[in-house]
């Protein structure tokens, strides 16, 4: 993700957190600060907040984890102010294994709080903390840390996607269902569950409407990305590859880039340099060249100089998902000889006939 800072890296897992995640320490100071609370409650505030995302993470490396036992590496593990996120390869498409990386996460907030529980039943007077909420300090930090990893577990297990309670209930539904109709089944239910939390929202804590309308939309993704990767099944790269590309020279101008923009059908074309391509070039970054720099600029000073190369043989699910993580386009080679090109828009097009062809 960019604009992360990359704080190490566990079990060749890079753990990175987001920009914004300062905003968040800048929130709590702030309001602090407004609150007239001191410098020792500013700091226990922090100090919880810190504390609270160590258990995110460990939320994420449980996922990560079980996801490594099933052969799935992981990119790297963010964190935002909203939560952790850790970028799998691939999600599982085993029931069992899906089911396995989905519920590991909450399930380390579960041992947390199994953890936690032993010290805070020492230290704590449980019942009087519970009826009087008031902030983090000395007295009261591991019990709120217990209390919010509780709430963590319920609310990951939340059964609607894109929380890990959706994909374990498509998981279960996949023991005895197909994919497709599992997932469709568990859109359904997390849809039916988020109008339920905008409208219990609007009579208690406007929170949940926020939380209902992003369940809503992530359920719906969630769906339409297992239909449309069922249609790609059984496809090769070789399928809807475009045999009509074009090429860019290192030295040549944008503006004879534009001109073939204008002119022509493709909107993204290979570079060449002494033959070989070395990099692409597609409208935006055509567009963005043009109001950064003038029409003589040449072509290598604003191309993409990375190049993934894809095989006529691959797949077209896998295909699918390295042209989405990278959203560009690459050249397409069978037996060494380039062939086509291949990008999101052309495998969009193909998922969109057979669409139409269902129904
Ligand atoms: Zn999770």
């Amino acid at each position: 993700m960019k604009y992360s800072l990359q704080l190490g890296k566990i079990y060749g897992i890079k753990v990175q957190i987001h920009w914004t995640f300062l905003i968040l320490l800048a929130f709590i100071v702030f309001s602090n600060m407004r609150s007239g609370s001191g410098a020792e409650q500013t700091l226990w505030s922090i100090l919880f907040i810190l504390t609270l995302f160590f258990c995110v993470t460990l939320h994420e490396f449980g996922h990560a984890l079980a996801a490594k036992n099933f052969g799935i590496k992981t990119k790297d593990i963010t964190l935002l102010p909203i939560g952790g996120l850790a970028r799998l390869e691939s999600m599982p498409e085993k029931p069992r294994e899906e089911l396995i990386v989905a519920i590991s996460g909450p399930l380390v907030n579960v041992a947390i709080v199994a953890a936690l529980y032993p010290l805070v039943h020492y230290t704590t007077d449980i019942e009087s903390s519970l009826k009087e909420l008031t902030a983090v300090n000395g007295q009261n930090f591991l019990f709120n840390l217990m209390f919010i990893n509780i709430w963590l577990a319920i609310f990951n297990l939340i059964p609607a996607f894109p929380m890990d309670g959706g994909r374990v209930l498509r998981a279960l539904l996949a023991l005895k269902l197909d994919r497709v109709k599992a997932t469709a089944i568990a859109a359904k239910i997390g849809q039916l569950l988020a109008i339920g939390f905008v409208i219990v929202g609007f009579y208690s804590n406007p929170f949940l409407i926020f939380i209902g309308i992003f369940i809503f939309f992530g359920a719906k993704s969630e769906a339409d990305y297992t239909q449309n990767k069922s249609f790609l099944e059984g496809y090769f790269v070789r399928d809807v590859i475009m045999k009509h590309y074009q090429t860019l020279e290192t030295t040549d101008t944008i503006e004879q880039a534009v001109n073939m923009l204008l002119n022509g059908q493709n909107k993204s074309f290979l570079v060449i340099e002494n033959e070989k391509i070395v990099g692409t070039l597609n409208r935006d970054e055509i567009i963005r060249a043009l109001n950064s720099s003038n029409k003589q600029t040449l072509i290598h000073t604003v191309m993409n100089k990375e190049v993934i190369s894809l095989n006529v043989e691959m797949p077209l699910a896998h295909a699918w998902q390295v042209i989405q993580q990278h959203k560009m386009l690459m050249p397409v080679y069978a037996s060494n000889k380039l062939v086509g090109t291949l990008d999101l828009e052309n495998i969009l097009e193909f998922i969109m006939v057979k669409n139409a062809k269902n129904n």
